[in-house]
């Protein structure tokens, strides 16, 4: 398989009504384990690293990015590379300058914590420039609750508003608070489908869903038959992960090798993305 565009994916997506399934990048180990889970369940997937995991990486954007172009190149199913929650906007200028050679083909502008025309003006520039590049672009509105603990989880996204904001932006997907929050280990959110159906009726682009984990599997199929077609995963695999290390270290006090106990983990995040996707794809 040659890498694949996220802008493809999403169109195949909008024509199925279905859903792509975006999971987030930490380590290497991520990116292989999504890709090997992406290949059991045989559906395509996004690869996302976000800023947060940038910064983890001493700034340095292009040696984790890179790993997931050749991951993501190599897979036997489609598979693009995403830039996710993007506020600085040195990255995002990176992003945008380094996204051929990087194989980066979409990045979400994360401009929603600024006051509403400053978040306009943001993620319309860099609309506008990333564009030339080919770049899916995707923004927020109305935050999507949980990032750094500072939001509200009663936020939800309007639909005016939203229409407005798409049509002067010129952005290519949007990420809607309807309920789900950033960060949940337990899948105990309620969804707003009712909302989701409103927002997908009002908007020309398609509907991103974050905060993912904190969804239960009905209400995340749900909100795919309402009009979801972007669903952004990262906790629920980190979860499995960190469980599989935690229990091997507490079995296994003299392990000193790594490969010990990433395996086991690497192979979770495998599982769980095998498992999410299969069941959205069947929904
Ligand atoms: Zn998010």
């Amino acid at each position: 398989m040659t890498l694949a565009a996220t802008s493809a994916l999403i169109a195949d997506a909008v024509r199925s009504e279905g859903a792509v399934l975006a999971f987030n990048v930490i380590t290497l180990e991520h990116a292989e384990g999504i890709a090997e889970g992406l290949e059991a369940a045989g559906v395509p997937g996004i690869l996302q690293v976000s800023e947060n995991a940038v910064r983890f990486h001493g700034g340095r954007m292009a040696p984790l990015v890179a790993a997931c172009r050749e991951v993501a190149a190599s897979a036997g199913v489609p598979v693009s590379v995403h830039l996710d929650h993007v506020q600085d906007a040195e990255l995002a200028r990176s992003v945008v300058a380094e996204a051929e050679r990087l194989g980066i083909s979409s990045l979400m502008v994360d401009a929603a914590h600024l006051p509403y025309e400053d978040n306009i003006a943001t993620t319309a520039a860099l609309a506008a420039t990333g564009h030339r590049t080919s770049l899916w672009i995707e923004a927020e509105l109305g935050e999507i609750g949980g990032k750094d603990g500072a939001h509200a989880a009663g936020v939800r996204t309007d639909p005016d508003e939203a229409a407005s904001f798409v049509e002067r932006t010129g952005v290519d997907g949007l990420a809607v608070a309807v309920g789900s929050s950033h960060a949940m280990t337990t899948a105990t959110a309620r969804l707003d489908l009712d909302l989701i159906a409103r927002l997908a009726e009002r908007l020309p682009v398609p509907l991103v869903l974050h905060g993912s984990s904190g969804v239960p599997m009905p209400a995340l199929r749900a909100a795919v038959a309402a009009g979801i077609r972007k669903i952004n995963i990262g906790t629920a695999l980190n979860v499995g992960y960190t469980a599989r290390v935690r229990a091997h270290l507490a079995d296994d006090e003299a392990v000193t090798d790594p490969r010990k106990y990433l395996t086991p983990a690497r192979d979770a995040i495998r599982d769980a993305v095998r498992d999410l996707s299969a069941a959205v794809a069947s929904g």
